[in-house]
Order: C-alpha cells, then structure tokens, then sequence
C-alpha cells in the first residue's frame, strides 16, 4: 500500500457541539496545520471559525476556515460529526433513518474530491453509519473507523479509577462491541497496572465486589442517558475521544485503540462495523485485534452484531417497503 505524504490538513464536517469540542482541542494540540469547517448551516461555520482564529495568539499556529467540500481535497483526515443528536430518553439506533439520510448526501461529496482522506466518523449511530460509508458509500473498509467504543472505554476506565481510588490511565479495561445499549465490558482482561479487577485491593480499601462493578458498567454504557436528561448532549470526552485517534493517525502512533471498524471475520463475525481493540495508525485500521475474551464475552460481542445487522436490515426494508 502506497501511502501519501501528510499534509496536515483536517477536514470537520458538521460544526455542532460534538464537532466543535474537537475542533477547539485540536487546535490546542499543535497537531494540525489546517482545519477546514463545513457545515450545511456554512454561517455557523463560519461563526466558528472565527471564534476559533481569536484564539491564534495562544496556541501553534493552525489556519482555521469555512469552506465547501473541494478544500477538503488535500486532507489528511476528515472527521464527520454531522447530522441529528439523540432527543431526551431516545436511543442511538433511532437516529439512523435520520442520520443515513445525512451521511448519503455527504459522504460522497467527501469521497468525489478525496478518496485517499481517513474518514472518522463520530455521528450516532457510530457503528452503522461506520458499516455504511465502508462497505456501501465508500468501499475501501481500511480508511473509515468509527470512534466506536473509545469514548465508553474511557468512561469505564474513568469509573473503575474513581471507584478503586487510582488514576485512571492505569486502568486498562475495555468495553467492545456496539457504541450503545448492547456494548460488552470485558472483566476477564480488566487489570489495575497489571493486578486483575479479581485480585485488586485499592488504597481504600476496595476490593473485588461483583455487584458494584456491576453497577459501574451500567453507569458507564447509560452515561450518554444521564448527561443528556441533565445537559442535553455530551461533547466533551468525544471531542477528546476524536482528538486521540486523529494523532493515532496524523502521527502513525499504531495506538490499540477500540475503533470501529469493518470486520472480517473475527470472532467469527463479519459484515457490520463495530469495535475491538484495534490498532489504528496512518491509513486508518491497521489491524483489529483478536482480544482473548470468556465464551460470555463472545457471545455477547455476537449479540452485538446481531443488534446492528438487523438495525440495518430493517432500515433497509423500510426504505424498500
Ligand atoms: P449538533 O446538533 O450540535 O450538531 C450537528 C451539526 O451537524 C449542526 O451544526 C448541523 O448544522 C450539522 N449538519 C446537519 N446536517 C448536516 C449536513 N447534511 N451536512 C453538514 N452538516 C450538517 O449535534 P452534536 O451534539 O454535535 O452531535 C452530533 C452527532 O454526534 C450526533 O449524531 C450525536 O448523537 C453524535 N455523538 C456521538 C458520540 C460518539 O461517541 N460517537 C458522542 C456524542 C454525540
């Protein structure tokens, strides 16, 4: 595989909350020489950019603007976060009539002025929206990652941290499967600096309690629920989410990362984007990995696919109908 030179440029579609939380990160980063802002409402964008250049005095310089979808001819990576968010008490999944309908319109419009680009795509439902755009939109599988299940990872590892009294970057526990309500944690890998969750006694005193890791997961895969009844949307830890695996790439970094991706067959299950720990560098997947998972976890990552294969079967016979 050839790969071309880096130019620095990062496309952002869709200048909402989501994709402005990476925007205004990514600035701070020093990663990016350009940032190139579309959004179907071009005003907002341009708002935005805007905004964001008042801040050159403080940070690397980067060159932000407003523009249409031929500047993103030379991108390096475009980051897509348009289209609808999730209404109180509504899942990820009842967005995908509206959201296909946006990613239809303007992932080929991507595709006819940049088919080298990464696309990274953010906007719910992540893992359908990743499967479309790879298998149907775009057909190169390689160069289209989800964000997936990087964010309820962090989410998890935030919560063990807080629960076990230790900094979060030295939980390495993971959550695979769909970015939503049938995402799988994985207990039987989960370890605090290399102690397994069963043998970890904290500084507090905490020790292994079944019920309330329990308790941790649900907060974890119900996190998006509970920010969005009290704040209306979550950007944040996305933004920061995106950020991470734009320099996974921008930089080559061959992070693992739990990326949504096309899958080939591992576990047994191919055909429907959803994530594993995968390794992510320039040219996007690099390799997804065969994590050692108990038979409860496997079946529970196939349960996963099966949600998402038939979401997207039904939203196909719908649309036939
Ligand atoms: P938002 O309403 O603040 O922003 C959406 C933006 O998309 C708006 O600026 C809108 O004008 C733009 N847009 C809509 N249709 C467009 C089109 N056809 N072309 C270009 N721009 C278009 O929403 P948000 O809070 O930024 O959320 C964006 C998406 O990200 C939602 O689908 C949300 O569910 C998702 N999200 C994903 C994660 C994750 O972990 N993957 C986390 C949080 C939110």
């Amino acid at each position: 595989m050839t790969i071309k030179t880096s130019t620095g440029k990062i496309g952002l579609v869709g200048c909402g909350m989501v994709g402005m939380s990476f925007a205004y990160s990514l600035i701070q980063s020093g990663l990016a020489t350009e940032l190139v802002l579309i959004d179907i409402d071009h005003a907002r964008a341009e708002g935005e950019a805007l905004d964001l250049n008042h801040g050159m005095s403080f940070v690397r310089p980067v060159k932000v603007y407003a523009a249409d979808y031929a500047a993103l001819s030379d991108a390096d990576i475009v980051v897509v976060c348009a289209g609808a968010n999730q209404n109180p008490g509504e899942t990820r999944l009842d967005l995908l009539k509206k959201n296909l309908a946006v990613f239809n319109g303007l992932i080929p419009q991507i595709n006819a002025v940049n088919n080298d680009a990464v696309i990274l795509i953010a906007t719910n439902p992540v893992d359908i929206l990743t499967y479309a755009t790879a298998r149907h939109i775009v057909g190169d599988p390689r160069r289209v990652l989800g964000s997936g299940t990087l964010l309820d990872t962090a989410r998890f590892r935030y919560n063990l941290g807080a629960h076990y009294g230790v900094d979060t970057r030295s939980v390495h526990a993971y959550i695979v499967g769909e970015h939503g309500d049938s995402e799988v944690p994985l207990w039987s890998s989960a370890n605090i600096g290399s102690v397994s969750l069963r043998q970890f006694i904290g500084p507090n005193g905490q020790g292994y309690d079944e019920e309330k890791l329990n308790q941790l997961f649900l907060r974890t895969r119900d996190a998006a629920y509970e920010i969005i009844k009290r704040k209306k949307a979550t950007y944040y830890a996305i933004g920061l989410s995106l950020l991470t695996i734009v320099e996974a790439i921008m930089r080559d970094h061959h992070s693992v990362l739990t990326v949504s991706s096309l899958l080939t067959n591992q576990l047994g299950v191919s055909d429907v984007a959803l994530s594993l720990p995968t390794i992510v560098g320039r040219g996007g997947m690099i390799k997804v990995l065969d994590a050692p998972m108990t038979s409860a976890e496997i079946d529970g990552f196939r349960h996963s696919a099966n949600v998402l294969k038939t979401n997207w079967q039904n939203i196909n016979s719908s649309q036939s109908a």
